[in-house]
């Protein structure tokens, strides 16, 4: 990474920390795309707050960099469950029970905080429990010993409006946790300005903070 590039990154870190500071809401760096060399950059400005879409690569930096809290924000197949069960801080991606419970069966007695994900656009292309299915979804995660359902993840609609999504992942998060302390994760580089006006507790940070160059140099998958 140059000189020019890191100053950047410094300059948007720390402008978006503050802004989301005066706010509250905890800033994960989506670091999918971004070079270990940008990740470092970031760690020794002291930020901690990751997250990975793919479990190898979680597994690599939570190893590489234990100081830091790793979230697990992609979709997740059962064999690949264990790297999430001992390293991921939190799973925000959390849309079925068998894939759970693989997660909980590699816990080791430790407990995992997990957020489930709800496909509130309805888009079938997209990820996530429907609402309908929410409230016996949630019932099941709860009955799995070692997971900690702490609260809910969405991404927004590819198209229009994106307020009432947030809207309506703030009042179903309500109705599930009693409106004092459950998580809403929602909020990405195009809308987390919304999300935040909206209620979010995490926005999830990609491109607005590690730039689009680095994304595009790489995106392998
Ligand atoms: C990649 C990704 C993000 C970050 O996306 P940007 O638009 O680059 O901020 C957030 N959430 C999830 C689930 C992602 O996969």
């Amino acid at each position: 990474m140059s000189e020019s590039g890191m100053e950047g990154l410094l300059q948007r870190w720390r402008s978006l920390e503050h802004e989301l500071g005066e706010a509250g809401v905890t800033m994960v760096a989506i670091s999918k795309y971004a070079p270990d060399d940008a990740v470092a950059v970031l760690i020794d400005a002291g930020h901690r707050c990751f997250g990975e879409s793919r479990p190898q690569l979680l597994r690599d930096r939570a190893l590489r960099w234990p100081q830091c809290q790793w979230h697990m924000i992609g979709p997740l197949q059962k064999n690949k469950a264990k790297y999430v069960a001992r390293h991921a801080a939190m799973w925000h991606s959390c849309d079925s029970v068998a894939t759970a419970a693989a997660v909980a069966a590699h816990l080791d007695g430790r407990t995992l905080p997990v957020l489930i994900q709800v496909n509130i656009s309805g888009n079938p292309d997209q990820h996530g429990i429907s609402v309908d299915e929410l409230p016996a979804f949630a019932a099941q995660i709860t009955a799995i010993e070692g997971l900690q359902l702490c609260g809910l993840m969405a991404m927004a609609p590819h198209f229009g409006d994106v307020r009432p999504a947030f809207q309506a992942m703030r009042s179903l998060r309500d109705k599930m946790f009693d409106g004092s302390v459950g998580q809403l994760s929602m909020g990405m580089s195009g809308d987390f300005r919304e999300a935040v006006e909206e209620g979010a507790t995490m926005v999830r940070l990609g491109s607005v903070l590690f730039g689009e160059l680095d994304i595009r140099n790489n995106r392998n998958d």
